[in-house]
């Protein structure tokens, strides 16, 4: 039986991150991954996602962006080379091709059952994802028969899905990203529309994520925001990562020719029922938006910037057609495919200690599973700071959770 340290499941750019901390701090250790390093994003993303996240913030620890278009954003093909590269740059004692089936507790720490082996470590950092389910709604049970139905984790382009109609239910980040790409290769697309997040790609000249960085909105920390499940449950923004920096909000899918609707109810007898509150949505989403722009017009003018930046603007509301429809009949071979860009929940059905919510979410106090001392989690949603969200979260929620782990490895030595 191997014996360990720590042990890191899943060599993303999160687990990475935790290998290149506990290396710091002389920590031995392994990363255990049941694929290859990025592997979710070789598997699990479309071809032409490209990051939201601008380059030069695709940040890691001991690494910054230093390519020719730091305003770009990354395609899924550089993400994959930019996280391989870093492996191997931090020399990350990465063991590939080895699925963790179970982690218990053990006297001296836990017992990890690997591929088909076991071993013992002191610590465990559980780093396997956000993304590793789609979170398909009840009513995805009720399509009826002929209609396809695909999550985001299976669709690769608009080539694999059968001629007709698609409705895109969902409109984060994902769904307005697919819409757009579905309709613009020939098949009409629904996008049946929920709660969503609002934000213009550029706002005075500058790109939405240095807004929300510069305003100090990304580091808010876990422990202060008031509704933090909410937050850690907050749909992503409607960006994508385009070149010519494009908004690929409502508005712009309408003017393409995608039909909007409400949120989808539920499916009776083929009949799809979409919420009649479509407006109330989109002007919230647009109220929230133009607070969030307030507030970078205070910052902006408390840190001497106007001079600097083109003056302040609003974007036009949200338009929603006063005839979008409130049903829709998927019997009829209007629609053929239906995708579900519902969102990702992550899986840790594995973890055999008593640590997950009724939901299946781990428990757990800024990536430290209280419950389990030894026990760490990284690379979930709003995990210490709002932007522990996206790649570069992992600079400091990396640093807080392996300099608990010290303490703890310490703490235990006594
Ligand atoms: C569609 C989509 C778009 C996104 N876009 C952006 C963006 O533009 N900018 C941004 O900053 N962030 C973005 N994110 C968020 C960000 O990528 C995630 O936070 C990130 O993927 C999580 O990184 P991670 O290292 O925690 O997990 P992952 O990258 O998912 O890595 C987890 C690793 O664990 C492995 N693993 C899982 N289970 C096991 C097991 N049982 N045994 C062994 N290994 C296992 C997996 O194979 C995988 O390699 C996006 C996420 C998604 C889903």
């Amino acid at each position: 039986m191997m014996q360990t340290t720590a042990v890191v499941i899943g060599a993303g750019h999160a687990g990475l991150a935790m290998s290149r901390r506990l290396t710091e701090r002389s920590i031995d250790h392994v990363v255990l991954e049941r694929g290859e390093v990025a592997n979710s994003w070789r598997t699990q993303r479309w071809p032409s996602l490209r990051l939201l996240t601008p380059n030069w913030q695709t940040r890691l620890p001991g690494q910054r962006y230093a390519g020719e278009d730091p305003d770009g954003y990354m395609a899924v093909a550089d993400v994959v080379t930019t996280i391989t590269r870093y492996a191997g740059h931090i020399g990350a004692p990465v063991r590939t091709a080895t699925t963790v089936h179970a982690v218990r507790a053990a006297p001296r720490g836990f017992e990890i059952r690997a591929a088909d082996e076991v071993l013992c470590a002191r610590t465990v950092v559980l780093a396997t994802g956000a993304a590793n389910l789609a979170a398909t709604p009840r009513v995805a049970d009720d399509v009826p028969a002929p209609v396809s139905s695909l999550t985001p984790l299976a669709y690769r382009d608009p080539s694999q899905l059968p001629d007709g109609g698609v409705l895109v239910v969902g409109a984060s980040a994902t769904g307005v990203q697919l819409a757009g790409e579905i309709h613009r290769s020939g098949h009409p697309v629904t996008l049946a529309v929920g709660e969503h997040v609002r934000l213009p790609r550029t706002y005075r000249g500058r790109d939405i994520f240095w807004w929300l960085e510069a305003t100090g909105l990304l580091a808010e920390r876990y422990d202060e925001i008031d509704d933090l499940t909410r937050a850690r449950h907050l749909p992503s923004p409607q960006l994508t990562g385009t070149h010519e920096a494009a908004m690929t909000d409502l508005n712009s899918l309408t003017a393409q020719g995608v039909r909007i609707v409400g949120r989808l109810g539920r499916i009776i007898d083929g009949l799809a029922q979409f919420s009649g509150s479509l407006p109330n949505t989109c002007a919230l989403a647009d109220l929230k938006m133009n607070r969030f722009l307030n507030r970078a017009d205070e910052w902006a003018t408390t840190a001497g910037l106007d001079g600097e930046l083109p003056p302040p603007h609003r974007f036009a509301p949200t338009y929603v057609d006063p005839r979008t429809p409130l049903e829709l009949d998927l019997t009829s071979g209007e629609i053929t495919t239906v995708l579900w860009a519902t969102g990702f929940r992550p899986d840790h059905t594995w973890l055999d200690i008593p640590v997950r919510d009724r939901t299946g979410r781990i428990r757990h106090d800024g990536g430290v599973v209280t419950d389990a001392p030894g026990l760490y989690v990284l690379g979930l949603p709003v995990l210490r700071t709002r932007a522990s969200t996206y790649i570069h979260g992992a600079v400091t929620d990396s640093q807080a959770v392996a300099s608990h782990l010290h303490t703890h490895l310490g703490s235990r030595r006594q």
